[in-house]
């Protein structure tokens, strides 16, 4: 990192993390535990449930249908939730292995066999009646199979951010929570190594770097630069109660992705059971785009019916009368891949984690932490760059 020597010694820290979500608790982490000074900010109090990262279960896997590029990450993601672990002594990842369903032509089966082929991960192509037999909890139609991998499992959100956070804070870091920042602005003439200010309840904090990882309020007009139209949706997850619940333990019910295809729904995906008594489902819909700030957090009989009517179809073990369900905020790219890198000289930005990116959380927090200290990283992130999207936005059509 330049550091301009008239600015030496007047920062409040090194590094200001703006949203201490999933990726700024571990950016926050992974900063401290390099022994950068740090101070992390949230409107909230993490982890919480009014952003991205609730609801006790995501996902993580390895033959990535988003694309072969992902596996990497999400390969030292796995070494890094272990390290977290190992650090704070909670219990974050569960192994269960994962089955990808749909169609062999879906984007689902076919992405996921084509990350597994170009990085030789070990998995098994199975047909309904394969499925029936050893995962007994799903109902394939007869044109879908499934592939499935042992590399899978869940993590636990509010305990990965709870852990993150715990560490940082032990490691040095200060947490600023309830109070929303307003602004982040590079400092002067916002040239390199300037630094920048970060301003919340009528204070401003100056910093050599910040990163900017506010999820769903990304876009609310926090940083200049950022030429991305990231929009955000309301999606839920609905908990249901299995009659057989030996059928959904950890050990025997993978976690799954199903392409469902159609008009109004686009995929289900589902966990075992993390509680012993209820198993969490959800139906990613296309829905309008919202204001985070104005976001209807009830939940209204209209939003359990897409989930039922997947369990009643994919999943008759469950009974459709849904037993909970939570509204969680879900930030898109154009393009549905991740948005990392410098906005502004001295500004990091991590943003539009598309409804996927919780389980490489450790590693973007790590990719945040390069990006900050050396302004580089070894980690391929260049598909990621903020400004793939630029001509777009400027009508160009380079
Ligand atoms: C229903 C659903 C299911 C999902 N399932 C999976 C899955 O199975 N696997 C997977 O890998 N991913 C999954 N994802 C995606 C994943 O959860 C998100 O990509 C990830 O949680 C995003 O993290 P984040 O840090 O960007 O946002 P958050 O974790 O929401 O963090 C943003 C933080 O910024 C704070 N903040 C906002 N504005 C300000 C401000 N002005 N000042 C200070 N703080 C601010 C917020 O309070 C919040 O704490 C799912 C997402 C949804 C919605």
């Amino acid at each position: 990192m330049h550091v301009s020597p008239l600015m030496e010694g007047s920062f409040d820290a090194d590094v200001l993390v703006v949203g201490l979500g999933a990726m700024g608790s571990m950016a926050l982490w992974r900063l401290a535990r390099r022994g950068a000074r740090v101070i992390g900010f949230d409107r909230f109090e993490p982890p919480h449930a009014l952003g991205s990262s609730h609801g006790e279960s995501r996902i993580i896997r390895t033959a990535y249908y988003e694309g072969p590029g992902y596996v990497p990450l999400v390969r030292e993601a796995f070494d890094l939730w272990r390290e977290l672990e190992a650090e704070s002594g909670a219990t974050i990842l569960t192994m269960t292995g994962a089955l990808m369903i749909g169609s062999p032509s879906s984007e689902v089966v076919a992405g996921a066999l084509a990350s597994a082929k170009e990085h030789g991960l070990e998995h098994e192509i199975l047909d309904g009646t394969q499925v029936g037999r050893r995962f007994a909890r799903h109902r394939l139609l007869d044109h879908e199979v499934a592939v499935h991998e042992a590399a899978a499992g869940f993590v636990r959100p509010e305990v990965g951010i709870g852990a993150a956070l715990g560490r940082a804070r032990a490691l040095g870091a200060r947490v600023l929570n309830g109070h929303a920042v307003e602004r982040v602005a590079p400092i002067g003439g916002g040239r390199a190594g300037d630094g920048v200010e970060v301003r919340v309840a009528g204070r401003t904090w100056r910093g050599r770097h910040a990163v900017v990882c506010a999820g769903a309020w990304n876009s609310a007009g926090l940083v200049d630069g950022l030429e991305v139209k990231l929009e955000v949706t309301r999606q839920c997850m609905v908990w249901f109660r299995p009659r057989t619940p030996a059928l959904h333990t950890p050990e025997r019910a993978p976690v799954f992705v199903h392409d469902i295809g159609g008009s109004r729904a686009l995929f289900g995906y589902g966990f075992p059971s993390v509680d012993g008594e209820t198993v969490k489902v959800g139906v990613v819909a296309r829905t309008a785009p919202q204001d985070p700030e104005a976001i209807d957090r009830a939940i209204h009989p209209a939003d359990l019916e897409a989930a039922a009517d997947y369990v009643r179809g994919a999943l008759p073990d469950l009974d459709p009368t849904p037993v909970r369900a939570v509204v969680c905020l879900q930030e898109n790219s154009p393009d549905r891949h991740f948005v990392i890198g410098a906005v502004a000289p001295d500004v990091t930005v991590l943003a539009g984690f598309s409804g996927h990116g919780f389980k490489f959380a450790p590693v973007i927090g790590d990719i945040a932490a390069d990006l900050a200290l050396q302004g580089t990283t070894s980690r391929s992130i260049a598909p990621f760059s903020p400004q793939r999207f630029a001509h777009k936005l400027h009508g160009s059509h380079a």
